[in-house]
């Protein structure tokens, strides 16, 4: 590694920003091992590390070497766009060996050659805006390569007409699609297939993971080892792939797809008409009858007696993609015009029955036409998913509602995925390596191991390059009420007052809910002199851009921004916390897990709440120092880091900078003789 990494090595010729890492090479060269030892691997690289590179080279080295592809999975799109557009060309312009790498995303991003001739004679337009973007997207089809969606860089991000025309599985017709040879679908797997580097987001990892084996088959080609990069935030994807989910947009897809069948037969066309309408009525009927949440947003646990009682009819024999037949039920074949004799009719058992119709019509019909297959096999998907979560008999799981939007998620969600990923990951992928800068809390990861179930593993953290010690300081104010106290939001809105004027602006505001982000707005935009910006009030990377070029800027955001961003320079010298990012114990999957600590005879709090949020306030720290130039003000409003005993374990978490909680001092941090005398706790 030192041939590539060292002082003259590859790199250092190559690179005109080169610089020393040696905890970069100490990470290499455990990759290495893990690779040639065939073993699992976690390591905890700060930002600075340039970890990329210290996982990219051994795994290009890996896949030449052994002829075995290398899946590299990342949680957010920034990175993706790193390895695919900075790091790997570097690497195939440096390095001697020579591969091939490429990128997987999730099907939705890409065009689906059927849908979209078909929509264009299809009234999926709802506005004269939407005909000019869509021609522009036909136009665009028809001659690019990849069908990614991320070339349409001129046209809004959001497209209501793309999840009529984009490539999702549920209305793919696969070998039996006029397109299939063409599809951008087969080219990428193509592509994939070819490669010995594939770049993947988690979301595409764990979808593919909880189908291998399944009955449909897996996503990604074959692959000898895994480096999950970002990798704190795999329970939270996992936990969505290995549920099951049915939302009201899953309804309406289906009966927009029921009603562009082209059939030929004038009566089987007004039987699917009449049975649209009753599956329309009974859907509307059986949202409204749940009641979490009614009126609100966000996620909410469902109770037992909301979801009804005992409903099986039609209920499948098994789990599709679990290795399981459906729609092989004892009802499967019933007459479902009407909830059965004897069983309440409920708005479930109606929606069920309305839906049975229309599968058993479908699957009858001597010549059914090309869509009507995955119209059936939706159907059969959605009646199991649905009657999983209304039962909701099975322990391992918590049932919960979402409503965002004008949407209703229905959900079930495993509550512990460890025993999950043992199985489907850890135990048949001879390497896995875990990285991220933040995984370790009070300097070990026992609590990433434990929710993940990586019991055989080695572990390091890398050495950072940066001296914390002499960039940046931790401020703490000297005195501040009880964060649920009545007198918290006027003090926290004078710290940050006297913070943001000692460092001239240029601070991430970051609180922990968003009534807390909109109080600290209000309140002290109007006294500072800086420009100020609220998360809400444009998209995400419109704001990161206004920062980045606006002077002095202050942005007061939440956990979205705690991740992912990044902002180089002085233009980004302070980043203040509120409170204690806790996960919310009314969320119900964070709730169902807590309880189920308890349940086992484990402390919640300690074992599961404070190393969350350990992991959480780094990720917000996280964002300040991205240089071995940049300097800055690590601010945490919330007096339990000094007051309460866990307090402790939080401050040992943080990077070894100074403590102080004198404001005053603040603004020398940018002084190049930068001393603060420690007052730490
Ligand atoms: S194979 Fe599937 S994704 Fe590809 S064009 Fe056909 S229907 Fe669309």
């Amino acid at each position: 590694m030192q041939e590539i990494f060292g002082h003259d090595g590859l790199i250092a010729k190559a690179h005109p920003e080169y610089e020393h890492r040696p905890g970069q090479i100490q990470m290499a060269e455990a990759v290495v091992r893990a690779f040639e030892q065939r073993r699992h691997l976690i390591v905890e690289a700060g930002t600075g590390t340039g970890k990329t590179l210290a996982y990219l080279v051994p795994a290009i080295a890996a896949a030449c070497g052994s002829g075995a592809r290398v899946v590299i999975s990342t949680g957010t799109k920034n990175l993706q766009e790193q390895l695919m557009e900075k790091d790997i060309p570097f690497l195939q312009e440096v390095l001697p060996a020579k591969f091939r790498a490429a990128v997987m995303k999730g099907r939705n991003n890409y065009a689906c050659l059927h849908r979209i001739k078909r929509a264009d004679s299809m009234p999926v337009l709802e506005g004269l805006d939407e005909v000019d973007h869509f021609d522009e997207v036909f136009r665009w089809v028809m001659q690019t390569n990849t069908g990614d969606r991320a070339e349409l860089s001129n046209l809004p991000e959001h497209l209501p007409f793309w999840r009529h025309i984009d490539a999702r599985s549920d209305t793919c017709l696969g070998q039996q699609c006029p397109d299939f040879e063409p599809c951008f679908i087969t080219r990428m797997r193509q592509r994939a297939i070819d490669a010995d580097i594939i770049v993947v987001n988690h979301h595409l990892f764990f979808a593919d993971l909880a189908l291998r084996n399944g009955a449909y088959g897996s996503v990604l080609p074959d692959y000898a080892a895994v480096i999950l990069d970002e990798a704190h935030q795999i329970e939270d994807v996992a936990s969505e792939y290995f549920g099951a989910q049915v939302s009201t947009y899953q309804i309406d897809d289906l009966l927009r797809d029921v009603g562009a069948l082209k059939l030929e037969d004038r009566e089987t066309e007004r039987e699917l008409a009449r049975i649209s309408a009753r599956i329309q009525r009974f859907a509307d009927a059986f949202w409204i009858s749940l009641r979490e949440g009614r009126g609100l947003e966000g996620r909410f646990a469902l109770a037992p007696q909301a979801r009804g009682s005992s409903p099986t009819p039609g209920s499948p024999a098994g789990q599709p993609g679990w290795g399981g037949a459906v729609g092989e039920g004892p009802d499967a074949g019933m007459d479902a015009g009407e909830p059965p004799a004897g069983m309440p009719a409920l708005p479930y058992h109606a929606f069920d029955n309305a839906l049975n119709r229309l599968e058993t019509t479908l699957a009858a019909m001597p010549e059914p036409p090309a869509d009507a297959e995955s119209i059936v096999r939706r159907t059969r998907q959605l009646r199991f998913d649905l009657n999983f979560i209304i039962k909701g008999e099975d322990k391992k799981f918590v049932y919960w509602l979402e409503r965002r939007g004008r949407g209703v998620f229905l959900r079930a969600s495993p509550i512990d995925v460890s025993g999950l990923l043992q199985d489907k990951l850890f135990e048949k992928v001879p390497t896995v390596v875990l990285t991220s800068a933040t995984l370790s809390s009070a300097g070990n990861f026992n609590f990433i191991r434990e929710r993940l179930g990586l019991d055989q593993a080695e572990e390091m953290i890398a050495e950072s390059i940066f001296d914390f010690e002499h960039q940046a300081v931790l401020y703490l104010p000297p005195q501040m009420p009880d964060p649920r106290s009545p007198q918290w939001a006027s003090a926290a809105a004078q710290e940050v007052i006297k913070i943001v004027n000692a460092t001239v602006g240029r601070a991430f505001v970051l609180s922990t809910s968003l009534s807390g982000m909109n109080d600290l707005f209000e309140r002290v935009a109007p006294e500072i002199d800086y420009p100020c910006f609220v998360q809400g009030s444009a998209s995400k990377g419109a704001l990161l851009s206004k920062f980045r070029t606006t002077p002095n800027a202050v942005l007061f955001a939440t956990s979205s921004f705690w991740q992912g961003v990044d902002v180089r320079g002085e233009q980004l010298s302070c980043v203040i916390i509120d409170k204690l990012p806790f996960a919310v114990p009314s969320d119900p999957i964070v709730a169902a897990r807590q309880r189920y600590i308890e349940e086992q005879g484990g402390s919640s709090f300690y074992e599961y709440s404070v190393p969350q949020a350990i992991i959480s306030l780094k990720q917000g720290l996280g964002r300040l120092i991205r240089s071995t130039t940049d300097r800055g003000v690590l601010a945490v409003l919330d007096p339990r880091l000094r007051t309460k005993m866990y307090g402790q374990t939080f401050l040992q978490s943080l990077p070894p900078c100074r403590v102080t909680s004198d404001v005053d001092e603040l603004s020398r941090v940018f002084e190049l003789d930068f001393s603060v005398q420690s007052t730490g706790p």
